[in-house]
């Protein structure tokens, strides 16, 4: 029942350690703007629970801002990474996506169809949608690495790499 995993969740969040309370954003980003100093950095990742960035970089808070989303793709992520810059001057985005993903399991046209049995009225924008399915991950990263390169919407001065992710070895691999 959809009630006691929320009551489990809640239980869970009792446990939260005040001592990891962490600095006021106002701080972060006064510090991210400082001249000469470092801006922040952006990791977009997959939402799969089986790839978490603060794991397979094994950092805790404050080391860089993290968007997750299926697949980790970058035009889901524009919104963010947007608003992400305005506040932490962002200088260094890390895009990784991963082996054994969800989006190389459900191809577009098998989410056209679920939706659209839902929602037939909204057939003809459901055709015109794209959710993101992968077919090879290392194609995969380079398309969005461009995809960020290409935007005017992204400073021509931030540092943009692309990771594959081995969810067995929790090793990553540089694609270019
Ligand atoms: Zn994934």
């Amino acid at each position: 029942m959809a009630s006691e995993k929320i009551a489990s969740l809640l239980e869970r969040n009792k446990g939260f350690n005040v001592a990891l309370a962490p600095p006021f954003v106002a701080d972060i980003s006064k510090r991210l703007h400082t001249p000469g100093g470092p801006g922040g950095t952006v990791i977009i990742s997959c939402s799969d629970p089986r790839v978490i960035p603060e794991q397979y970089f094994d950092f805790g808070r404050g080391v860089a801002a993290v968007i997750r989303n299926a697949g980790g793709r970058t035009s889901d992520a524009l919104r963010s990474l947007a608003a992400l810059d305005a506040l932490g001057n962002t200088d260094t985005v890390i895009i990784v996506h991963h082996t054994d993903c969800g989006m190389t399991h459900m191809p577009d046209a098998g989410v056209r169809k679920m939706l659209k049995e839902r929602a037939p009225q909204l057939s003809k924008e459901i055709d015109r949608m794209k959710f993101g399915e992968i077919t090879d991950v290392d194609e995969s990263i380079r398309q969005d690495i461009a995809l960020l390169r290409a935007s005017p919407l992204i400073s021509k001065t931030v540092t943009i790499v692309g990771f594959n992710l081995d969810i067995l070895t929790g090793q990553l691999t540089e694609v270019k």
